[in-house]
């Protein structure tokens, strides 16, 4: 039954009318333990539900995640993806946002490459994927991710999680320009949605908000930080 879902389950709709699990695989355990460790911003229960949601978008077009960092959240997207026809491309230009840059609040030093004199969370990347076997499930895309949006004019993809500069600005260049290749039954996950002002900066709220008054996106709940919005038209 997998193996006809996988090869012939192409109706989009299908992935966000199912809320039912029983066909889908389990995490293994040794990646698990892998992403509960790497380096990263992203809590267990978020991961799960990027696991389940990447293992039935794989099925129908390409993932894709804003904001690789040092693989936490692509080990839950890729292991997702070992079961469909299609991958992850995981974006990010591995120089951090601003506010990992030295004496920021999120500056983590032994992410700073002293050759270059800047921040460089390529090769921990590299080593989290590689040390869970996921090379071949992950399209690592090195650049700006408006620029690779832009390149991507005329694809489609499944899934999109926005979790790369949390400025205004940059989450909406996000949504803009990677919502319109999402496929109908589609989804967007936006991380760092916090209803209370208190728990964190607002930008990824305001975009989940105004994604939602457009028409075109309605929600599939919060769990923790993670927005799900589904594409309805
Ligand atoms: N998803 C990660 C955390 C991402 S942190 C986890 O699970 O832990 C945010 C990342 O977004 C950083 O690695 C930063 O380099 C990247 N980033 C910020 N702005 C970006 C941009 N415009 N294009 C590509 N990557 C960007
Ligand atoms: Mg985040």
């Amino acid at each position: 039954m997998d193996l006809v879902r996988r090869i012939f389950s192409r109706d989009a709709r299908e992935l966000a009318s199912s809320d039912d699990n029983d066909d889908l695989a389990p995490m293994r355990s040794e990646v698990r333990s892998l992403a509960l460790t790497a380096k990263g911003f992203l809590s267990e229960e978020e991961g799960d539900r990027l696991f389940i949601l990447a293992q039935r978008c794989s099925r129908v077009a390409p993932c894709v995640e804003i904001g690789s960092y040092c693989g936490k959240s692509t080990l839950y997207l890729a292991e997702g993806c070992r079961y469909g026809r299609y991958n992850l491309f995981s974006v990010d230009h591995h120089r951090g946002s601003l506010e990992q840059q030295p004496g920021e609040a999120y500056y983590d030093p032994e992410l700073f490459d002293q050759k270059t004199q800047r921040h460089n969370s390529l090769p921990e990347y590299l080593k989290n994927v590689e040390r869970a076997g996921l090379l071949d499930c992950v399209m690592p895309v090195l650049g700006d991710s408006v620029s690779v949006a832009k390149n991507f004019a005329g694809l489609q993809v499944s899934m999109v999680f926005i979790d790369g500069g949390h400025s205004l600005a940059n989450v909406e260049g996000d949504f803009v320009h990677w919502s319109r290749l999402v496929i109908p039954g589609g989804y967007i996950c936006l991380h760092d949605v916090y209803l209370n002002p208190e728990d964190g900066g607002q930008a990824p709220r305001q975009v989940w908000e105004r994604a939602q008054s457009t028409g075109s996106w309605r929600s599939s709940g919060i769990l923790g930080s993670l927005g799900v919005l589904v594409r309805c038209r």
